[in-house]
């Protein structure tokens, strides 16, 4: 993230790019800022598409992000540039789509496969950010982070190659499950995605939202088994697990995916996992009084197992199953404003209306 200064001279239209730059009240607005240089052996960018994150949202709701700085990091875009030293099979045109941290490969966290601690993970970069009509990608990005995007393949659908990656490494992460079942709390876009992977594994999935539309939908589009809201259909959910033992299973769930982490969903997710089954955690607590007893973990062998950020296995992953459209990701992609509307999406996003919002190039550009 690199922060801009606001007050730099005049420049040159041809030196100067838009971006939605972080306000000190932790609104985004749209301002002409310094084309980003190209690295050495880089690319230079023009930004066709770059999802709004719940990691944006964080930073902009709990006042992490810096005043002046550029967020955005689920990237589509066309190259522009390639510096001379380039050793990549890409080409000035080509349609690309990438992600914002690299992995150095040779520390301890990289070769014990913890890559997203990894130090140079957490300060690589794209520059400025995602939300800017122009970017600039390292050789290492060039290298390890970015594809090429097929012709049948929408921006939309390539933006959701990240975030798909962190949901495929927190499905790695919690292991597998013979004749297996699993919760998905929350069904956002992260939830809509995890369920999908849960169900092509053969897990019976049960979706649950307070939000009604979701579950109608998670259902309707085959996502899910069948979705609950975990207040008013706690029946319909203690029937459908109490049916999972005409199957040979328990009437709980292996796993339990939380995307929403409060002291009410651990609640309801220690209520639905079985003895010995795991809790992935994909999100930072909401309220800071969010806990779990370590006796209770410790008495029922509860595995709790965080996930943030994916490793390169997993984003080779998630863009080999976009491209082969193993996923239903299009219809997630359920708003788009463009880049001088980005307060826009980030309030349709906060408000719940959205899934996932799509923050496209200024609409006069
Ligand atoms: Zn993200
Ligand atoms: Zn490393």
């Amino acid at each position: 993230m690199t922060v801009l200064n606001a007050s730099q001279p005049i420049l040159a239209p041809q030196d100067t790019t838009f971006a939605a730059l972080v306000q000190a009240d932790y609104s985004l607005r749209l301002s002409q800022v310094p084309q980003p240089h190209l690295p050495k052996g880089g690319a230079l960018i023009q930004m066709t598409a770059c999802g709004l994150c719940g990691s944006d949202l964080d930073k902009l709701m709990n006042q992490k992000a810096a005043t002046g700085s550029v967020l955005g990091h689920e990237v589509v875009g066309v190259i522009q540039q390639l510096d001379d030293a380039h050793k990549t099979p890409f080409s000035v045109g080509d349609r690309i789509v990438s992600s914002h941290h690299v992995p150095c490969g040779t520390c301890h966290y990289c070769i014990n496969q913890s890559e997203s601690m990894c130090r140079t993970f957490k300060t690589t970069n794209l520059a400025p950010g995602g939300f800017s009509e122009q970017f600039a990608l390292t050789a290492n990005h060039l290298k390890h982070t970015t594809f090429k995007v097929p012709r049948h393949i929408s921006d939309d659908e390539a933006t959701c190659i990240e975030p798909l990656a962190c949901v495929l490494k927190a499905v790695r992460r919690g292991g597998e499950f013979k004749n297996g079942s699993v919760a998905v709390i929350g069904m956002g876009f992260i939830g809509m995605m995890a369920s999908q992977i849960y169900q092509s594994k053969g897990y019976s999935v049960y979706g649950m939202d307070l939000d009604r539309e979701r579950l109608t939908f998670a259902e309707t589009q085959g996502f899910v088994q069948s979705a609950f809201h975990p207040l008013e259909d706690k029946e319909g959910l203690q029937q459908a697990l109490a049916a999972q033992t005409q199957t040979g299973r328990l009437d709980q769930v292996d796993l339990v995916f939380l995307t929403v982490v409060t002291p009410k969903t651990l609640e309801l997710a220690l209520e639905l996992v079985r003895d010995s089954g795991t809790l992935i955690i994909f999100s930072s607590a909401l309220t800071p009084d969010t806990m779990i007893h370590p006796s209770v973990l410790y008495f029922r062998e509860i595995r709790l197992i965080p996930s943030y950020s994916p490793n390169l296995q997993d984003l080779k992953a998630a863009a080999d199953l976009i491209f082969n459209q193993s996923l239903q990701v299009g219809p997630l992609c359920t708003h788009h404003r463009p880049l001088e509307k980005a307060m826009e999406a980030v309030e349709l996003y906060q408000g719940g209306q959205a899934l996932k919002v799509i923050i496209t190039p200024r609409s006069s550009s």
